[in-house]
């Protein structure tokens, strides 16, 4: 594994960004990490919204099922805390990537819709989105509004009258995407693990079936996560590993490929 790091050891990078634009095709999954830069802290980070409401006491659809009010009160001040953020440099570049043929889309555990705001277009987001609200009864979705999460009561489907759910993947529902997943990944020879440790199924299963197929892997992280399953930590599975702020590093990079491109 080599590091590159934003301010020094420079060696790599352009090695790193000469065999992404020779890849043929790469893919990118990113999770809570890169929406950081955007003022949307991770849930689960100490202060995050986890800590504040417990998912085993929310955010599973058994709660949703027996006390909708109850889980109202996480969706209400879950999407508070989306509303009006916007797309940062690192979701900006992912975008232009795919743009420039470079980047063939994305799997992404982020529910904020700013992969898709930053002008991405093959976004598969397994654990659904918190910009529709949705009818477990007829299966009507339809767009939220800020008044969802002021209002006090819960919204009703316009259909049936049964309780809205925002649609994102509670604690107890299946992820979405799985066969886009791996329609995506067949034949996947590159993939950016970004702003995730990816320690939960399905994303846990990505980087390692990556590396079956003779691919690599290239880790954007503060910290370097991802390892060799089975070798408990001590044997890091990425090719490469950007350490850093990931609206430093993701530029970075950009810039490296957009050089690498020109050659
Ligand atoms: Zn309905």
């Amino acid at each position: 594994m080599q590091t590159i790091l934003p301010d020094k050891n420079q060696q790599h990078l352009p090695r790193a960004a000469a065999r992404f634009v020779t890849a043929k095709k790469a893919v990118a999954l990113t999770g809570a990490g890169i929406s950081v830069g955007s003022g949307i802290a991770d849930f689960r980070s100490p202060g995050g919204l986890w800590s504040v409401f417990s998912p085993d006491e929310y955010a599973t659809l058994d709660v949703f099922l027996s006390n909708p009010q109850k889980a109202w009160q996480l969706y209400r001040e879950m999407g508070r805390s989306l509303l009006g953020k916007k797309p940062n440099r690192a979701h900006q570049v992912l975008a232009d990537f795919e743009n420039d043929g470079l980047l063939q889309g994305l799997v992404t555990q982020n529910v904020d819709n700013l992969h898709q705001a930053a002008g991405s277009r093959k976004v598969l987001e397994i654990h659904g989105d918190h910009q529709h609200l949705h009818c477990l009864q007829c299966g009507h979705v339809t767009p939220v509004t800020e008044d969802h999460y002021h209002l006090e009561e819960v919204p009703h489907c316009h259909s049936c009258s049964y309780p809205y759910k925002p649609n994102v993947v509670l604690f107890g529902e299946s992820v979405r995407s799985l066969h886009h997943i791996e329609e995506l990944l067949t034949n996947c020879d590159l993939l950016l693990v970004i702003g995730t440790s990816a320690q939960v199924y399905p994303a846990a299963g990505l980087p390692e079936l990556v590396k079956q197929q003779g691919g690599l892997i290239y880790e954007f992280n503060q910290e370097q996560a991802l390892s060799v399953p089975g070798s408990r930590g001590s044997l890091p599975l990425p090719d490469f590993f950007f350490q850093g702020d990931l609206a430093i590093t993701l530029p970075m990079f950009g810039e490296a490929v957009r050089n690498a491109t020109k050659r």
